[in-house]
């Protein structure tokens, strides 16, 4: 996946930078054409990543740094704070009230991932307490209907459309009515798209905005078109006036940074993931995002997982041992169920700082949840003094031995869980002494981690 490699390429080069003796112009060239190589290998604009470059390098003046500044750290927030400035889409032109009925339009080419995406927007929604509904305005595309019909009722979300009436602005219309009176907060309307872009499809863009009055225009871009991204964006932008961005299949695209960085560059635009799954769809949120690249964890995301999956009487616990900061083998078992259960794993624990690369490095799903159970297994068949202690220091060659044979993994793999626990305890250690947000104040401690 594109935007992993991205970032572990980053990552490599600023901990390249970070290990050398002396900080110097070399080693800070160095690093900065590591990191460009990688942006450029990612298809982001030439242009963008040069002026990245020239800005670093002005903010970082080593000449001007006294001995006794932290340049690693110097460095290292300049680019951060660069590739934040560069992935800013900007703010959206509305944003719909929870018990307000708004009316979203989604607008693109065919295939683009315009149905997918209404439904996966609406679950989305549906989850955090809203009550969206479908309403399928593709008269274009034969099965578009059934389509949208399948995935609503999967998703139990309302819909509306038609097998016979042929005129998307009728049925936009009656949508959006009959959905207004049953008090739908959040009312979706999926338009047609066509192969390439035509004056039919902007014409009938247009009517259908004229009928439905949206509050909100959502163009639906494909990654892979890559640096075309934003004028393609244009060219619907000069039709109806396009609100914000969803960019799609950003889980499989050699060109995800390219479509990324373009729309982000104008700041004209307000940017949602559609990852592949049902579930996992993501508001795009600079900050975090960066973080999540770089492999530094984003735990205003994690923090809202938490609330979301762990219930609520647990929740308190939970944080409380991450601020104590005191690690056991017991709490890695528990936040293993917890990974386990709070789905799309791979989004979580890109959320946890230090989990990401290593436990579960993007594109390995599958394998690293395997791995996860194989490590659980272990703890089975553990005792509870060992699952408890805060340190290793009860685990000789005997008990190391038991272990294996007790949940029939071979040695080697119960060293390797003890390395994964030692290392988790690192970054757990890290956490002491945090302030936990109320819910509601997770983009505080975002900045207290990221500054
Ligand atoms: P539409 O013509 O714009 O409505 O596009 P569809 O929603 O029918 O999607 C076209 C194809 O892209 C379908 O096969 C979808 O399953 C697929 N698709 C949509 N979004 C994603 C995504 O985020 N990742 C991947 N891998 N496939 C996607």
């Amino acid at each position: 996946m594109v935007l992993a490699q991205l970032g572990g390429s980053i990552s490599k080069a600023l901990q390249r930078m970070s290990n050398a003796t002396i900080i110097d112009e070399k080693v800070l060239n160095e690093c900065l054409n590591e990191i460009t190589r990688a942006l450029l290998q990612a298809d982001v604009q030439f242009r963008m990543v040069a002026d990245m470059q020239k800005n670093i390098k002005k903010v970082v003046n080593l000449d001007d740094l006294a001995a006794g500044h932290n340049k690693r750290r110097i460095i290292q927030q300049a680019v951060f704070n660069e590739l934040c400035k560069m992935l800013d889409p900007g703010k959206p032109s509305f944003t719909p009230k929870k018990g307000k009925p708004s009316v979203i339009m989604f607008v693109g080419l065919q295939g683009s991932g315009k149905t997918t995406t209404c439904t996966k927007y609406a679950y989305y929604h549906q989850k955090k307490g809203w009550k969206p509904a479908l309403v399928c305005a593709d008269t274009f595309r034969a099965g578009a209907f059934d389509q949208l019909k399948q995935n609503a009722t999967k998703a139990k979300i309302p819909f509306y459309g038609s097998y016979t009436e042929s005129d998307p602005v009728k049925i936009a219309e009656e949508g959006v009515e009959r959905f207004k009176k049953e008090n739908c907060d959040l009312i979706i309307v999926d338009t047609s798209g066509r192969h390439k872009q035509e004056v039919a499809l902007f014409e009938e863009m247009r009517q259908v905005s004229e009928a439905t009055k949206p509050d909100l225009i959502i163009f639906v871009m494909d990654s892979s078109i890559g640096q075309a991204a934003f004028d393609q964006a244009q060219a619907f932008k000069q039709s109806v006036s396009v609100g914000a961005v969803i960019v799609t299949k950003m889980d499989g695209h050699a060109k995800g940074g390219g479509a990324l960085s373009c729309c982000c560059y104008k700041k004209s635009c307000y940017i949602h993931w559609n990852w592949e799954h049902m579930d996992e769809f993501e508001v795009f949120d600079v900050k975090p995002f960066v973080s999540r690249l770089l492999g530094m964890g984003d735990w205003s995301g994690f923090m809202d997982k938490i609330h979301e999956v762990v219930p609520t009487d647990q929740q308190p616990e939970l944080l409380q041992k991450l601020t104590e900061g005191s690690f056991t083998l017991r709490i890695m078992y528990e936040q293993f169920q917890n990974i386990l259960k709070m789905g799309p794993i791979g989004q979580v624990f890109s959320m946890i700082p230090g989990f990401s690369s290593e436990l579960m490095p993007k594109g390995r799903e599958q394998e690293s949840q395997a791995k996860i159970k194989r490590y659980m297994y272990m703890m089975d068949s553990m005792t509870n003094e060992e699952l408890d202690s805060s340190n290793l220091k009860l685990m000789n060659d005997s008990r190391i031995m038991r272990i294996a044979r007790g949940s029939g993994r071979p040695i080697v793999e119960v060293m390797e869980m003890l390395e994964e626990y030692k290392r988790l305890a690192k970054v757990w250690s890290k956490m002491k002494g945090l302030k936990i947000p109320k819910k509601g104040e997770m983009s505080a401690l975002s900045r207290n981690i990221n500054a």
